[in-house]
């Protein structure tokens, strides 16, 4: 018998009938043979309102314990493994629920962003054994000691990349509110259109500059062990975007999708001494206060000195300027701190890339031709990234995703 593990996101069961489309998609699945795990998330908006409710009660500029942010917003999964469980039991199917530690989901101690260690399937394989369809809460795991713990935002998704490889499920199937994986976020590229296949690689590169539909960390998990899924809409019967390893016709293809990414801030500190370790103790202050930095750019004058700029997250730019603050002196004698919000990524994507010239001079031209400014820019192997005002990044989104022929047919020269 071939076993399917299923992972529903939160709009798919943000409401009480959407948790009995779920059960019912579950019981077909069940019906045509299979053995069912099903990864469910926390019903929509429910993290964000226990993240709110834990910001109420801790006070402005406290943080509360991250073991205790872990024990609360576990409970967004239990609540929905329960309800669904109960809907496909109602329906006269046999479900269980079972939490990240009972399905064996044992992961480090890093409480809110835990990486998986281990996963100890015993129970799931017990349950399905015995006829019923296991409900597995995604997001959540425990360490070795019993403590709590989640997987980081769209940590539903590795629970079911992680279970399938764990189970060697026979299919694994992402369920959303879209169809698939689109060339650019549909709600930003109405056009957009659906892939009917991308390579982890691609996916990973997307994921990681603002695609959303999918936790980075899932995809390279599922790179990594070869774990193939398919990511398809919970409210149709549409096929989905298949997630695979690269093959040879995917090159012909030089950009697969566009990402985009708000709420990003840039700082420039200039006058830097062009000395060994002092571009370690700018990075080293800030990782050290756990804020994360994503393009890095340092370019040195004729004079000596060097100008290092770099992008966050707009919500850590208040304490890495505070961070930054003591640093600066000790790396030059007229260091100069500049930080600036209003800030968006765009990326383009695509293996294709690899293969074919003069990707990042079209995306410039188009860039220059519709007036948008370009920031910074930083390029890997398969991605050309730059910041924009993001008053201009739907422009620059549309604009690019035109010129490379995203939203018609696929062309082996335009997209
Ligand atoms: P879930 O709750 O099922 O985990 P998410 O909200 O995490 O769903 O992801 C689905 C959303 O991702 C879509 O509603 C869509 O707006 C967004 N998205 C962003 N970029 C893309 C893309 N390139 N293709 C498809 N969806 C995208
Ligand atoms: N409920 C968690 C979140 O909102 C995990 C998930 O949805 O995948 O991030
Ligand atoms: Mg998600």
């Amino acid at each position: 018998m071939s076993i399917i593990v299923q992972k529903y996101g939160g709009t798919s069961v943000g409401r009480p009938e959407r948790i009995l489309n779920v059960a019912r998609r579950v019981l077909d699945a069940q019906a045509q043979g299979h053995q069912v795990v099903a990864v469910v998330s926390a019903m929509a908006g429910e993290t964000n309102r226990l993240i709110d409710l834990a910001a109420e009660v801790t006070g402005e500029g406290r943080q509360p314990t991250e073991r205790e942010m872990d024990v609360l917003l576990a409970t967004g999964e239990q609540t929905a493994i329960a309800l669904v469980a109960m809907a496909i039991n109602a329906m006269g199917g046999k479900a269980v629920s079972l939490t990240g530690a009972q399905a064996g989901i044992e992961t480090d101690g890093v409480h809110t962003r835990a990486r998986i260690a281990n996963i100890t399937p015993g129970e799931v394989h017990r349950y399905l054994k015995d006829g019923h369809i296991a409900i597995l809460a995604g997001f959540q795991g425990r360490t070795r000691e019993g403590r709590i713990t989640t997987l980081g935002r769209g940590g539903s998704d590795l629970t079911a990349i992680a279970m399938a490889a764990a189970i060697d499920a026979d299919l694994c199937q992402i369920f959303t509110d879209v169809d698939g994986i689109y060339t650019c976020d549909p709600r930003v590229i109405p056009e957009a259109r659906k892939l009917d296949e991308i390579s982890y690689d691609e996916l990973l590169e997307m994921a990681s500059s603002g695609t959303k539909v999918m936790q980075s960390r899932s995809v390279e998990f599922a790179k990594k062990f070869g774990v193939r899924f398919e990511v398809r809409s919970s409210l149709n019967d549409h096929p989905g975007t298949l997630v695979r390893e690269e093959n040879m016709s995917m090159e012909s293809v030089v950009i697969r999708g566009v990402s985009l990414e708000r709420d990003q801030a840039e700082v420039t500190i200039s006058g830097v001494a062009d000395h060994p370790g002092n571009a370690g103790k700018i990075f080293g202050a800030v990782a050290e206060a756990g804020i994360l930095v994503d393009m890095i750019v340092q370019n040195v004058s004729k004079t000596g000195l060097a100008d290092v700029s770099f992008t966050l997250n707009k919500a850590d730019l208040a304490r890495a300027e505070t961070t930054l603050k003591p640093v600066l002196a000790e790396v030059g004698d007229q260091v100069l701190l500049e930080a600036e919000d209003g800030i968006a990524k765009l990326s383009v994507v695509g293996i294709g890339m690899r293969s074919h010239a003069g990707v990042a001079a079209e995306m410039f031209a188009t860039l220059a031709d519709a007036g948008v400014n370009i920031r910074m820019i930083t390029t890997s192997e398969i991605k050309i990234t730059v910041t924009v005002s993001e008053d201009q990044i739907e422009t620059a989104a549309q604009t690019v995703h035109d010129a490379f022929g995203l939203g018609g047919e696929i062309t082996e020269t335009g997209g």
